[in-house]
């Protein structure tokens, strides 16, 4: 090629659009010492950095060459520091390597840049190359690709022969940070580091979208509400961290839409290697180049299964809909839509069928909505309308109704064996009118969705503020949350449980208490249910068994024989590691097993009744007893009851407290309280407050109880005072 044809197909593929962090981009030519003359002069002659008579020089030829867009001195012999060792590797290795490095040059007069060092930096430490690192110049973080060229076009077979025959290298060197920042653009709240990975491990630090971090420690990006780590492997390996952090953000992102942000930032990269692998063929398979890299950023931009716009080109469109709208000031609505009960279709009737409804649902929206809105899929099941000046006539409602309407029309899948038929409900969130970006008009339409989702009732939302405000209360929660076991925050309170008889005090319920460095003492029923979603409460759940064992055996020590009662939650039940939780609480506090009772909800046993039942099988064998917590609003059985291996149930306080006000309240205890003594349980009533209520649990025979009238939860030195001063009394009254 000559540099003007070479110029010609650059502009043809768009590259300067496409690529705008390429910096350098072309032909590097290994040149004899015998030819060098002759080189110099056909390029218009020039002086060698470094200077010296060499056996060859790699100097750069055809092409773009430039450094913070400075021309590039042509006599610069790329085969000195810092890249002739890459150069060397990638003609050993006969294919495309690359390389990360950040490289210091400088201006010199009448020639151009030369580079004065570089550095790579591997895992948090630099390491300079070349000669000394010269404190003055201009840096710039660099991501080169190489691949070697020999005579003949073939790759010899073995090292020796590719280091005779090759001739000369394809470089692209990309500034790191702009591939890294202009892939995300400037969104909000997300931050996006990428790492290259060497066949070591060790990751060197390519750029980031957001603040940056140091060396490797992208961990320390732990403030995060949500982050994942992806390999990416093409040419080499990447590590592809992303994060939203900050409060802003505001919903749950779901992973898979972040998936298709980085697949998207990161392809127009691999666009660009797709066009240096084939730059070493002919001028034929340019094109073919420019076809792939056509293709590559439709991939880029659609979903695969429906071919319509993914998450990145529909932000991209909303935006510019944002732009017309806030300019015209016309009426912009974003409806996502997702369709309930998708799932259970997906794994009843297998993916194929999935597939294909999805197909089938993306055609039908595409058919329902007017020729200028843009319809996309950005989920598994979620889809999204952007509609215009011109739908919006009638009001999104129309539009949103309009989608419901079409979709509960059945689905007939020819395909499928027996061409079943599918309604298709859905819930629509909504957000209307302009707003600063498309992210957070998305965002909007986002936290509508899950107010539809949670109303339950197949139908639309539409977005309003005070909505915002309770999603960012939650995230806010869940945020506080993380971390706060380490921070010591999480204490424990023991509420007193008696005999009701006797008015004996005979054991303790341990309730968690998060004291909030800003908002105080928080009680669990605010923070329980995020503890739980998050997955939070298994290392909670785990501290409480082991603060609460630890307590009561201090307690034994003091004299004080108690046994220490401890709720678990579903999510704990469900996890193998509950057993080895309770055996090692068990063993470093040194508590016998048949002091330790475990609560588990009415709610939890029933829902997976058989799993649950083995599980506490395995439980029970340590020794320990198992308690119904929350009993009587459950509705289950007296049959049902029975596979279980349980040995007291804890009766509801809305029981309790209604137990006087109705004589059906009354009748209602009894038989509650009969069954678990038909079972051979213990019956233990719960938030007993008034004296009332203690005599009618008395005449039920209700064993034992709880409530505000004995004690409120107390911390351990209010419990060890309490305990003193309460035994006196009822000692007192048992002698009088
Ligand atoms: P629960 O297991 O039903 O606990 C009894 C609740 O009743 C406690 O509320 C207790 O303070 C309250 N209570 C006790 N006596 C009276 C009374 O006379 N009157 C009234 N009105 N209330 C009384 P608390 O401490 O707010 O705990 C609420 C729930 O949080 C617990 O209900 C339990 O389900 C859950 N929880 C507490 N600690 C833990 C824990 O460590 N792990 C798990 N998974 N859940 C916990
Ligand atoms: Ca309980
Ligand atoms: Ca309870």
């Amino acid at each position: 090629l000559t540099n003007a044809q070479f110029m010609q197909w650059y502009e043809e593929i768009n590259s300067g659009n496409r690529f705008p962090a390429l910096e350098s981009f072309g032909h590097v030519s290994k040149v004899p010492d015998s030819a060098l003359a002759e080189f110099r002069n056909a390029e218009g002659g020039f002086t060698l950095f470094p200077s010296g008579q060499r056996q060859y020089y790699c100097l750069p030829g055809i092409g773009i060459w430039e450094l913070n867009g400075l021309p590039i001195s042509k006599g610069l012999d790329l085969c000195d520091e810092p890249f002739g060792p890459e150069l060397a590797a990638d003609t050993d290795s006969g294919s495309l390597t690359t390389s990360v490095f950040s490289v210091t040059h400088q201006q010199v007069d009448g020639v151009g840049q030369k580079i004065l060092g570089a550095k790579t930096a591997s895992g948090g430490a630099e390491k300079a190359i070349g000669p000394t690192l010269p404190a003055s110049g201009k840096t710039l973080n660099l991501t080169i690709f190489a691949i070697p060229e020999y005579q003949g076009g073939v790759v010899p077979k073995t090292i020796a022969g590719r280091r005779a025959k090759v001739e000369g290298w394809t470089v692209g060197a990309f500034d790191s940070a702009k591939i890294v920042g202009s892939a995300l653009g400037a969104r909000p709240g997300i931050h996006l580091s990428v790492f290259k990975q060497s066949s070591n491990g060790a990751n060197t630090f390519l750029g980031s979208a957001a603040e940056t971090p140091k060396g490797n420690d992208q961990m320390r990006l732990g403030r995060a509400n949500f982050s994942t780590t992806r390999k990416l492997n093409m040419a080499g390996t990447w590590v592809v961290y992303i994060a939203a952090s900050g409060i802003e953000v505001g919903l749950s992102p779901n992973a898979q839409g972040w998936a298709v942000v980085i697949g998207g930032s990161l392809l127009a990269l691999f666009a660009f290697i797709a066009i240096l692998l084939v730059s070493r063929e002919s001028r034929r398979a340019m094109g073919l180049a420019t076809e792939t890299t056509g293709q590559l950023e439709h991939q880029a931009l659609h979903d695969s299964l429906t071919g319509l716009p993914n998450r990145v080109l529909i932000l991209d469109r909303v935006e510019q809909a944002l732009t017309k709208a806030r300019r015209h000031h016309l009426p912009i609505a974003v409806l996502i839509i997702d369709l309930d009960g998708f799932k259970d279709i997906n794994d009843a009737a297998g993916h194929m069928v999935g597939d294909q409804l999805l197909g089938a649902v993306a055609s039908r929206l595409s058919s329902a909505v007017r020729e200028s809105d843009t319809v996309g899929r950005i989920g598994a099941d979620e889809f999204v309308v952007l509609a215009d000046e011109s739908s919006l006539e009638g009001g999104p409602e129309l539009v949103a109704e309009r989608i419901l309407d079409i979709l509960k029309e059945p689905f007939v899948l020819s395909d499928a064996p027996g061409k079943p038929s599918y309604p298709i409900l859905a819930s629509i969130g909504i957000a209307v009118g302009a707003r600063p970006s498309a992210f957070e008009l998305l965002r909007d339409a986002d936290v509508a969705l899950s107010q539809a989702k949670q109303e339950g009732t197949h139908g639309y939302v539409i977005f309003r503020p005070e909505m915002q405000e309770a999603v960012r209360s939650k995230v806010r929660l869940e945020f506080d949350l993380r971390g706060a076991l380490g921070r010591r925050e999480f204490f424990l309170v023991y509420q007193p449980v008696l005999e009701l008889g006797t008015e004996r005090v005979v054991g303790v319920e341990a309730l968690l208490r998060w004291r909030h460095p800003a908002r105080g003492v928080i009680p669990p029923d605010e923070f329980i249910p995020a503890l739980e979603s998050s997955g939070m409460i298994l290392d909670v759940g785990r501290w409480v068994l082991e603060e609460a064992t630890k307590s009561a055996a201090g307690l034994e020590r003091m004299g004080i024989d108690l046994s220490v009662s401890v709720n678990v939650s579903g999510r704990q039940l469900d996890n193998d590691g509950l057993l080895d939780d309770v055996r090692r609480s068990l063993r470093r506090g040194g508590l016998e097993p048949s002091k330790l009772t475990l609560e588990i909800t009415e709610t939890t046993l029933m829902s997976d009744a058989q799993a649950t039942a083995q599980r506490l099988a395995t439980l029970k064998k340590l020794g320990i007893n198992v308690s119904v917590d929350d009993f009587g609003t459950g509705y289950s059985s007296f049959a049902y009851l029975r596979q279980f291996p349980v040995d007291s149930l804890k009766l509801d306080r809305s029981f309790v407290s209604e137990i006087l006000s109705s004589d059906d309240s009354g009748a209602l205890v009894r038989t509650l309280v009969q069954l678990g003594k038909s079972l051979g349980l213990k019956t233990v009533a719960e938030g007993i407050e008034t004296r009332e209520q203690l005599m009618s649990l008395q005449m039920e025979q209700c064993e034992f109880g709880q409530g505000f009238l004995f004690a409120k939860p107390l911390e351990i030195d209010e419990l060890v005072a309490f305990m003193k001063r309460w035994t006196s009394v009822t000692t007192a009254t048992h002698f009088e």
